[in-house]
């Protein structure tokens, strides 16, 4: 679909103190309609409190949001046109699934015939088809909560709020359910908006996300956005993993751009970075863009001059701890500079590498595109 999403929920200079603290701090922004979007950020941040505030369960101490154009400074939660998936997913334990999902239709005084057939399709939608009689304690956490989502989607509100809708359930199920999430919001076309402070959960699921920290909008792109161009250190260091060398920018040769880290020497960049010759900033590098070779390896000199000058952008150190994970194996890496680096590397077949263990020598380069320059 290529037509331009219109803004649903529109927020503006929004702030929420609770006597002293300040929870949500002058945050302005747009969810647009049909979009997934994901309020990420660590505990503490206010991404339940601006999700409360959507919904109307909390007021705004100052600004406005709007939702479909409408000011909703006075509509209470039940007159706004969103519906709420919440932490506990909590369902009606006397009621099997076909009276929990048609339970705010019931309410809503829709007739019979009408309420059958869209807690059918309900179910339908989130793969409950043949559960209608089971009771929740006869479900799993997973099936708990969709039939929690069910109870919501049968509404058919124009925006669906979740508060952290995965928490609740175990790592496999988790990553099974947000592709699940991702699926359904794309088939439903309802605008998601959900609270996370879990990065892979916004990353997988997201069309945006909104970067919170300490109550404001640290940073609002798409997923890769987020992770490859991050706008400052927060969201660097919150959204993946990263290396962070701190360094003087220096602008003095035309087309060499480069970051002189003390004890690592020059990282050079090969795209436009802004501010002031000799200004302090910081650098990122993501472990997985750091690549791993014998030392002296001529293959790897002759990879990095590619394009960064004079052989730079690498460096060598010698393995302090390492740690598999099955797909990837993490190295820490003492550079010879003494500073310490993080390498990632996937698990290729055993022909198609060397091994690496404690105490062997390395080197590394990284391509010129890979180090981001975050103004401190
Ligand atoms: P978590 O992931 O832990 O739920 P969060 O990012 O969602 O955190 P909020 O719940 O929005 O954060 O809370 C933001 C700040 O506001 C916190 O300091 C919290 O203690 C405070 N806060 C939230 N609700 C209230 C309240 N009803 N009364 C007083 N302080 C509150």
């Amino acid at each position: 679909m290529t037509q331009a999403k219109q803004p649903i929920i529109q927020i503006r200079n929004v702030s929420k103190r609770f006597g002293k603290v300040t929870a949500v701090d002058n945050i302005s922004l747009d969810i647009l309609a049909g979009e997934f979007f994901v309020l990420l950020g660590p505990s503490g941040c206010g991404k339940t409190t601006l999700l409360r505030m959507i919904a109307g369960f909390e007021m705004p101490t100052e600004g406005q949001i709007f939702i479909d154009g409408q000011d909703m400074s006075l509509v209470p939660p039940n007159k706004r046109p969103v519906n709420m998936v919440f932490q506990s997913y909590a369902v009606f334990p006397h009621m099997n699934v076909t009276d929990n999902v048609g339970y705010g239709l019931r309410i809503a005084g829709v007739s019979k015939g009408e309420i059958r057939d869209r807690v059918a399709e309900a179910l339908e939608l989130v793969k409950l088809g043949g559960f209608e009689d089971r009771m929740p304690d006869q479900m799993s956490g997973g099936q708990r909560q969709r039939v929690a989502l069910a109870r919501s989607l049968v509404m058919r509100p124009k925006v669906l709020l979740l508060d952290e809708p995965l928490s609740a359930l175990d790592a496999k199920l988790r990553a099974q359910m947000q592709f699940e999430l991702a699926d359904l919001q794309d088939k439903v076309g309802i605008t998601f908006v959900t609270v996370t402070h879990d990065q892979d959960e916004a990353l997988s699921m997201a069309s945006r996300v909104a970067v919170i920290n300490k109550g404001e909008v640290a940073q609002l792109a798409p997923p890769a956005d987020l992770y490859e161009y991050p706008a400052n250190r927060f969201v660097a260091d919150f959204v993946g993993s990263v290396n962070i060398f701190e360094g003087k920018l220096t602008l003095d040769e035309p087309d060499k751009a480069a970051v002189d880290c003390p004890g690592l020497g020059k990282i050079y960049l090969n795209h436009g970075v802004t501010g002031p010759h000799g200004a302090d900033v910081w650098v990122a590098l993501r472990p997985e863009k750091i690549y791993l070779h014998v030392p002296g390896e001529g293959k790897a000199v002759r990879a990095a001059a590619q394009d960064a000058p004079d052989g730079h952008n690498l460096a060598r150190g010698t393995i302090k701890g390492m740690s598999y994970l099955g797909d990837i194996t993490l190295y820490e890496i003492q550079l010879d500079g003494g500073q310490m680096i993080r390498v990632s590397r996937p698990n290729l077949s055993r022909h198609d590498q060397e091994d690496f263990t404690w105490d062997d020598k390395v080197s590394m380069h990284w391509r010129a595109d890979s180090p981001v320059v975050l103004l401190s």
